[in-house]
């Protein structure tokens, strides 16, 4: 059995079914992301793995134990929310030794385990102020801080690192990853930020409407996504999804065939469909290429330069990493990695090769 089960779990709220027959598998080793729009239920799956919602149907498993309807102090596990609630009676230091004094933890332990969160955190220096004397980003790392000094079953983090400047935030996953590596259980992760669900997860569930669509690592639900909303979900700039009418092994839109029979797929749709390519597998040239089109827009960004490409009423974009000699309004063509393609039938669900 996973160290964390959940099994067909549904919550209402009146009538809005917030977690839809959710079904989880969560290994102890797991770095686990719900990832998904506002409102698709990420939070409430994660109060009800902590107990602080109990659900409407189902069973919520932690360590072999069925804890449906136990109270949250009986799962031993740690949280951190985005709101999170520090004693403002207490100083930094005693906030987050707070969970090791309850277990009563030597004292000599105690100091050095806060010492080693703190330094690792970057909040050695306000171990002794109060949380009203220090901002909301650092209030968090406190949070943060007080949630993995202890040692629970699962540590249960609800967009953590949001109110952290961009800065910090980049900083702060590096190190809630390498940290997570070192503290023995699963971590379960909510967020909206799908590069953070990237670059953090072991495993990614994609949520939207109270429905767990895909569950994953990175790779897979970068490389082969159950859907055009999983799809076009990950990665950014986001995977051109479009339109379009299928014939054989072939498709066309706004006029123009694309060949797709070194495709190899099960079965291609039969009409209508939708192929999706990530900006970063489609090449521009002036001579040839699948479509041709009309530059819309070329934006550097650095590193790498994103092109909107016009094709009739559709927009791709095309992520290019070298300098851009194009401009807007030149006609461009654009050549797709073939192998890189991914097909959806009319419903938008992937057709598998
Ligand atoms: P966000 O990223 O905005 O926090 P989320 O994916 O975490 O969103 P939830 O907070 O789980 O989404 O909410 C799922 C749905 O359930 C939403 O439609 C929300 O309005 C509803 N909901 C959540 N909690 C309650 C509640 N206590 N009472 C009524 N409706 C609720």
């Amino acid at each position: 059995m996973s160290w964390i089960v959940l099994e067909s779990v549904t919550k209402r709220f009146s009538n809005v079914v917030a977690v839809n027959k959710v079904n989880l598998q969560i290994e102890r080793q797991d770095f686990f992301t719900l990832l998904g729009p506002s409102g698709c239920g990420k939070t409430t799956t994660l109060r009800l793995i902590a107990g602080l919602e109990f659900p409407d149907e189902g069973k919520i498993y932690i360590a072999q134990r069925d804890v449906t309807m136990e109270l949250p102090k009986n799962r031993n596990v740690a949280m951190v929310f985005q709101n999170y609630a520090l004693y403002p009676h207490m100083t930094v230091r005693e906030n987050i030794a707070y969970p090791l004094l309850v277990r009563k933890v030597p004292k000599k332990e105690i100091e050095r385990k806060v010492a080693f969160v703190a330094e690792s955190l970057q909040i050695s220096d306000l171990l002794e102020r109060y949380p009203q004397q220090i901002s909301g980003g650092q209030q968090q790392r406190v949070a943060l801080a007080r949630a993995v000094i202890q040692t629970p079953n699962v540590f249960l983090l609800d967009e953590p690192l949001s109110n952290l400047d961009a800065k910090l935030r980049i900083e702060a996953r590096s190190f809630l990853k390498r940290l997570s590596m070192e503290l023995g259980t699963s971590v379960v992760y909510v967020t909206h930020d799908q590069s953070e669900a990237m670059a953090l997860s072991t495993k990614i569930a994609v949520m939207n409407q109270g429905h767990v669509l895909q569950v994953g690592t990175p790779r897979q639900i970068y490389d082969t996504p159950a859907n055009t909303f999983v799809a076009s979900f990950i990665g950014n700039p986001p995977m051109n999804i479009v339109e379009c009418r299928f014939d054989g092994p072939a498709c066309i839109l706004d006029g123009q065939k694309i060949d797709l029979s070194e495709l190899a797929l099960i079965e291609f749709p039969k009409e209508r469909g939708f192929i999706g390519i990530r900006p970063e597998n489609i090449a521009l040239n002036t001579k040839e290429g699948d479509l041709v089109g009309e530059v819309y827009v070329v934006e550097p960004l650095g590193f790498e330069t994103v092109v909107t490409v016009k094709v009739n009423m559709n927009s791709l974009r095309v992520l290019v990493f070298e300098d851009v000699p194009y401009r807007s309004g030149d006609r461009i063509f654009l050549k797709f990695r073939k192998d890189k393609l991914h097909v959806f039938d009319e419903n938008g669900v992937r057709v598998r090769r």
